[in-house]
């Protein structure tokens, strides 16, 4: 190992700077983790709702999810995973479809015969294709023609690109779609016989208090509620400014942030390094957490074909965790990807907690209003890339200076932004930091 003892700025603590810090210590350097919130933690933090603590956004671990476990290894939480098979359902055409099998499938009357066929034949095409660079200048919505012929596209394709992407779908490539069918079917490429859902007993908020317990333990400095404001060379050495007036340099810095907010933080970077990263749009999200007297359905997922509902899934964490995690309670998720211009991402909470009830009633309608123990909404601007056609091209370098890098989740391949891959850009960040002395990240990996 080259270069023990330099001391290195992080800044981000979400699971990628918090992975990488905690490798980085681990191998002998002088670590120092900043965190714009209280917390640890960003997208995967949890929260209070009502009297229960849980993911503020709803996370599981695939079986096939190596770099998560391995890092839930390192902190003594895999042995403690619970594994469950999930179940799945369509809302289309005012129905609600079981589709959690090749038989549910098979039934699925929105689909003919024919139809059916071409859409089991793209995804198996799909998961076979093993690299899937050529396909990032493709428009998704030909190919996805092509494949599976204009009436899948219309019934099922379209409405699903919508419901993540929004009415700029068309924009999206084809490799948005092959890195989503790839991860569904992970499992079975490597081997495991079906894929299975897991969690920590817990949820993350355990997981994290594991993560600061250990980054403690390595001697990383956390400082949390510390937003960095600016980063700038002087003496070759980096230094980042808080605030009005204070200011902390260091050998090495490395930013783990969506790439607008980095490229705010680099007032002396060239102007085409800024262009570059201001340039990559982002999709963000209002999530509803809903907290129901009892479960309400036994499908995690349920996936949505109405434009008439308000949000763009239903996500039922009872259906997946043990009742005792919950109280016995049943936990909704309604989540709305959405860009942060969208009226809609600023509606007053009022009014989004009305529609999407009222949203949830349609498909349910047994939820009533006196089931509600507590609802809270979280907007976040900035979640995953928008996976335009050309994307990985427009990624610019991670290295931004001499010993100052970019590394992020924005760098995963195809826009499918998950734990696994965010820890895997993290791992590989960090084993070439250590091996260059701080000089060479590398490019994003996806796993
Ligand atoms: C609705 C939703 C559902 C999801 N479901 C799953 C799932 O089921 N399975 C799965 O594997 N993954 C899931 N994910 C993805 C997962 O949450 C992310 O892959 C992961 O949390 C990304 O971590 P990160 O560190 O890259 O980014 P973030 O979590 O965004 O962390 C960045 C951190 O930087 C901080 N920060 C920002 N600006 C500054 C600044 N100037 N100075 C200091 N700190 C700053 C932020 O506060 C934040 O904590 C989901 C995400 C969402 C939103």
């Amino acid at each position: 190992m080259s270069g023990a003892g330099r001391s290195w700025a992080i800044v981000g603590g979400g699971l990628l700077g918090g992975t990488l810090a905690l490798r980085l210590a681990e191998a002998g350097q002088e670590v120092t983790l900043f965190e714009a919130a209280s917390e640890l933690g960003g997208l995967a933090a949890a929260w209070q709702l009502g009297d229960l603590v849980w993911d503020r956004h709803y996370h599981v671990t695939l079986l096939s999810d190596g770099h998560t476990r391995g890092l839930l290894r390192s902190l003594d939480l895999e042995a403690e995973m619970q594994w469950v098979k999930t179940r799945t359902s369509l809302y289309a055409e005012r129905q609600l479809l079981p589709m959690s099998n090749a038989i549910d499938y098979l039934r699925l009357p929105t689909l003919g015969w024919i139809d059916k066929a071409r859409l089991a034949g793209t995804i198996l095409w799909a998961s076979r294709v093993r690299d899937g660079a050529a396909l990032d200048e493709i428009p998704v919505e030909g190919w996805l023609e092509q494949l599976s012929g204009k009436s899948v596209l219309e019934k099922l394709w379209v409405p699903l690109l919508r419901s993540k992407l929004g009415d700029r779908y068309p924009e999206a490539s084809a490799a948005f779609l092959w890195a989503t069918i790839q991860r569904l079917y992970a499992a079975r490429r490597s081997g495991l016989k079906e894929e299975m859902f897991g969690y920590v007993p817990g949820g993350y908020a355990r997981i994290l208090a594991r993560l600061s317990e250990r980054l403690e333990a390595a001697g990383v400095a956390v400082r949390t509620g510390a937003p960095a404001r600016e980063i700038r060379e002087r003496e070759g050495r980096w230094r980042l400014g808080f605030g009005e007036a204070k200011e902390e340099a260091f050998d090495r810095a490395v930013v783990t942030l969506t790439p607008r907010r980095t490229a705010r933080l680099l007032p002396d970077s060239s102007t085409e390094t800024r262009a570059a990263l201001g340039e990559l749009g982002y999709q963000g999200i209002v999530c509803a957490s809903v907290l129901l007297d009892r479960p309400v359905a036994d499908s995690y997922l349920t996936y949505l074909v109405d434009r008439e509902l308000p949000f763009t899934a239903i996500v039922e964490m009872s259906a997946f965790v043990d009742p005792s995690e919950l109280g016995g309670r049943g936990l909704v998720y309604l989540p709305l990807y959405l860009h942060e211009s969208d009226e809609r991402f600023h509606a007053p909470d009022e009014e989004i907690r009305a529609s999407f009830l009222a949203g949830l009633q349609k498909v349910h309608l047994e939820v009533t209003e006196d089931r509600v123990q507590a609802f809270r909404i979280s907007r976040v601007a900035e979640v995953f890339p928008f996976p335009v056609q050309g994307y990985a091209r427009r990624l610019p370098p991670g290295r931004l200076g001499h010993g100052l890098h970019w590394v992020s989740s924005a760098q995963i391949a195809g826009g499918t932004l998950n734990v696994n891959d965010t820890v895997a850009v993290a791992e590989a960040a960090a084993a070439s930091l250590i091996a260059s002395g701080g000089l060479e990240a590398a490019p994003g990996a996806s796993s």
